[in-house]
């Protein structure tokens, strides 16, 4: 077995960057499992670089603003002063640029990167003891989780039958394959992700129907005025998913939608049917060791701290966070563990 590490992280989404970057800065020397590259994680949208890699632009994360970076800097400053040369024409950043960028940043300060799953944390000992999923053992004197969250599904059986053959999670990831071109496509949910999934799909689709089951959008006022601005957006309202139809040919043919308010089922073409009904943490490796709140997520134990139930272990970003879920807000706490971690482990005489 190799050496016992300072700190382990186990996530790649902006959580565990920053924390890794913080880390690295420190002289943790930090070891981040980035996840492994496999069929099983795509399907389950827990491939590295997480959610943030499955978004299109990203508006919101400050320091990023969408436009011409290179012409906002020119008017803010003299030539000098500039440090940052933005590259020409850039339109802001995309999720998976900014998240390459990150883990770029923490290599840059020495961080260690293994494609690898956590498949299992010993928590009873110190140093922790983490298996990987080739079945190796590496040791650590604290450990920060940053495995993040993944995209739900409603569990139909025939959900489950056309997945890959027109049912997904991930429109950015699926929505241009051909299958989905110019033909009617549905959204299921209601959320910021529901009309941001439905709004891409619009480039490549002929008809988005977002099947929602209330009156009334669970998405930020401007995002829900984007789905209903949008022509190719018909949103249809108090309607749930009851089945996907298909056939082991084409794949998925259409979908059958009830009503909740007692109307007659009806069915409607389509090619493809997406998820977007909000998120489950990626947290079945740590059952029973860690405390968890009623929907799985991490639980942290003291407020304003990234500590968990086991003392040296930390956690940040998504796996620990059901309500903000941002970048910005995972980068945030990813920082925060990385102190609290490093003041631990210099409490402890770690480091
Ligand atoms: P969300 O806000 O929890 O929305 C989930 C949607 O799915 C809701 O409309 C919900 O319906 C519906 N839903 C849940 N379970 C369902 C079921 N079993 N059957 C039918 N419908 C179901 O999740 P999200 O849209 O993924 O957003 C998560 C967080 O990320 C939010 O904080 C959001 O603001 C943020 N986000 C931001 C952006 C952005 O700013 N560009 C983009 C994406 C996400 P009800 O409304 O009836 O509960």
């Amino acid at each position: 077995m190799a050496d016992v590490e300072k700190v382990i992280i186990i996530g790649s989404g902006p959580a565990g960057w920053t924390a890794a970057i913080y880390a690295a800065r420190a002289n943790l020397e930090p070891l981040v499992f980035e996840g492994a590259i496999t069929e099983e994680n795509r399907l389950a949208g827990t491939l590295p670089l997480g959610q943030l890699s499955l978004t299109t632009e990203v508006e919101n994360y400050p320091g990023f603003p969408a436009g011409n970076l290179e012409t906002y800097l020119d008017d803010a400053f003299e030539k000098s002063q500039r440090v940052m040369m933005a590259p020409h024409g850039k339109e802001g950043v995309s999720g998976p640029e900014l998240v390459e960028l990150m883990r770029q940043q923490a290599k840059n300060f020495g961080t260690r990167v293994v494609t690898q799953d956590v498949v299992d944390i010993d928590v009873d000992g110190h140093p922790f003891k983490l298996t990987t999923d080739d079945g190796k053992t590496h040791e650590a004197q604290a450990v920060i989780v940053a495995t993040g969250a993944r995209a739900n599904y409603l569990g139909l059986p025939s959900e489950e039958k056309f997945k890959n053959r027109g049912v997904s999670a991930c429109a950015v990831c699926d929505g241009a394959l051909p299958r989905f071109r110019n033909h009617a496509v549905a959204v299921v949910g209601g959320g910021d992700s529901a009309v941001e999934e439905a709004d891409y799909l619009s480039k490549f689709a002929s008809t988005v129907y977002m099947i929602h089951r209330r009156d009334e959008l669970r998405a930020s006022k401007i995002m829900a005025q984007r789905a209903i601005d949008n022509p190719k957006i018909e949103i249809l309202w108090s309607t749930t998913l009851a089945e996907v139809l298909g056939n082991d040919t084409d794949g998925v043919t259409g979908v059958r939608l009830e009503s909740t308010k007692g109307e007659a089922d009806v069915e409607k073409e389509v090619t493809g049917v997406f998820l977007a009904i909000g998120h489950t943490p990626n947290t079945a490796f740590l059952a029973d060791k860690l405390e968890m709140t009623a929907k799985k997520y991490i639980k942290w134990t003291t407020p304003g701290r990234t500590y968990t139930s086991v003392e040296g272990i930390f956690a940040a970003g998504d796996v620990a966070d059901d309500y903000y879920r941002q970048a910005v807000t995972a980068a945030g706490t990813g920082c925060m563990a990385a102190l609290d971690a490093e003041r631990w482990l210099a409490a402890k005489g770690f480091h």
